[in-house]
């Protein structure tokens, strides 16, 4: 009989895992597979809390399947380079695998899939990630949606429990390929160090999800589910989140139709990766001074808030969305720092770090995004704080030392600086806002 292979890549579970399942009802046993990607890992640094995370989770799904008898096998290199062995190795009838929708990973799957075409192996992808894909949510006008709210509208409308059932792949694990266990490798083989990373727990319970439309913008509490990691690497299933969302709280549902949007936006218009959505904005002239830039990173820029979210970002790979959006504002408008320099350091140090979400959150600070904050809106990080930090817990536990003479004065007058922002957005914009 020949092999099936299932190559994970953003879905590091077996539970309601669409492709895997397909592949389990194919007929043929199945052999689960992963790639560290040498391409992606050989950018990043040797402690990194990201692969740390991917290794692990890797470690939970070789136990799962191992207690149904079958091991999954891992390799470390370039996909394009290591397929052509991978396939002798297995000489699989087909491979199965769910659809990626980044553009390095579009370009790969396309070239691989035609080569395992050429070895007369099918090469078979499935959505696993949103609930809506590419061109599933559409106008009227069968052209693609550019602003959320009726987008989440026809979403909403589209949604059923056929979208929302899960894929039961218990029911086929018999299928799975009996293996003795493969290898497991360290984090040393594959080039890294362990950072010393914690268990990264989620919250969706009842508790969290009734009060989230009333706790979610203060970053001094633990109300939001930092489920965003698990998102990332599909350590869980979106379709579970998405029913629990649509049972409990619309408003926390509105959030994970965010993240569908953008997945969308990023499909239909790649050109977001480098270029802002709307052409005009990239006529700013950013003011892009280098030490501005790295008191930002540094979380010294004298504005407790935004300082306060950056360190949190460098301490822990996590920040919380409102400060996301006051620090990348200021770092646009009040610094005049172009917004892919804010998007790279995010996409550097987030545990969460997704494309789509990090560029649209992005655009959407700088303005120049698809359904964008007007340009004209440049955050307070005073009144930010009044309103959502007004008793400064949230700043006091990442800058101790805020009230004290040595702490950083404001690199920049907010007055002058929303001024300064203005004029320039003004200029480069002319009469097209
Ligand atoms: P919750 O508030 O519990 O929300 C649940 C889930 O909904 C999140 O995990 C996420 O998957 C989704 N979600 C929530 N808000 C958004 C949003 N605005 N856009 C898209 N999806 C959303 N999110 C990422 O997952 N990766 C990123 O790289 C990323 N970069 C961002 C950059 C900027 C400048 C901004 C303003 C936002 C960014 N976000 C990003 C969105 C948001 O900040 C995080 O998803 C959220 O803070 C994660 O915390 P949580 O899981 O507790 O979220």
């Amino acid at each position: 009989m020949s092999t099936t292979l299932f190559w994970h890549r953003r879905d590091l579970r077996l539970d309601d895992n669409a492709g895997l399942y397909h592949a389990l009802r194919s007929g043929n046993p199945v052999q689960p597979i992963f790639i560290f990607d040498t391409t992606i890992l050989d950018k990043l640094p040797k402690q990194d809390k990201r692969v740390e995370f991917i290794h692990r989770s890797l470690q939970k799904l070789d136990q799962a399947y191992r207690n149904h008898g079958a091991s999954l096998r891992i390799y470390h290199g370039n996909p394009t380079e290591l397929w052509p062995l991978i396939w002798e190795e297995w000489k699989p009838s087909a491979v199965f695998t769910n659809h990626d929708y980044e553009p390095y990973a579009l370009q790969r799957d396309q070239q691989i899939g035609s080569w395992l075409l050429s070895k007369q192996s099918a090469f078979y992808t499935f959505k696993d990630q949103c609930i809506f894909e590419k061109d599933e949510v559409l106008k009227d006008d069968g052209k693609p949606y550019t602003v959320f709210t009726p987008y989440s509208r026809k979403w909403k409308a589209k949604l059923n429990a056929f979208y929302l059932r899960p894929y039961p792949v218990s029911n086929y694990l018999q299928n799975l390929q009996k293996h003795n266990p493969f290898p497991f490798p360290s984090l040393e083989s594959i080039g890294f160090e362990s950072t010393g990373l914690g268990e990264l727990n989620y919250d969706i319970s009842d508790t969290l999800l009734q009060r989230y439309g009333q706790y979610r913008d203060y970053p001094f509490l633990p109300a939001t589910s930092r489920v965003s990691i698990h998102l990332r690497f599909g350590t869980v299933s979106i379709r579970q989140l998405a029913s629990l969302a649509r049972e409990k709280s619309e408003i926390w549902l509105n959030e994970l139709i965010w993240r569908d949007f953008y997945m969308m936006i990023l499909w239909h218009f790649p050109h977001v990766v480098g270029n802002s959505f709307k052409p005009a904005y990239d006529r700013i002239a950013w003011r892009n001074n280098p030490a501005d830039f790295e008191r930002w990173c540094q979380g010294k820029t004298g504005y407790p808030i935004v300082d306060a979210g950056m360190r949190q970002l460098n301490e822990t790979g996590f920040m919380h969305n409102r400060v996301r959006m006051v620090v990348a504002s200021f770092l646009t408008k009040h610094l005049l720092i172009d917004w892919r320099w804010g998007e790279a350091y995010f996409a550097e140090k987030l545990l969460d770090f997704e494309l789509a979400s990090n560029n649209g959150g992005w655009q959407w600070a700088a303005g120049s995004g698809c359904d964008a904050a007007p340009y004209f809106r440049v955050f307070n990080p005073e009144e930010q704080t009044k309103k959502f930090d007004a008793e400064g817990r949230y700043i006091r536990k990442w800058v101790k030392e805020v009230d004290e003479l040595s702490y950083s004065r404001p690199i920049v007058d907010h007055k002058f600086a929303r001024e300064r922002a203005l004029k320039t957005y003004k200029q480069a914009l002319g009469a097209e806002e």
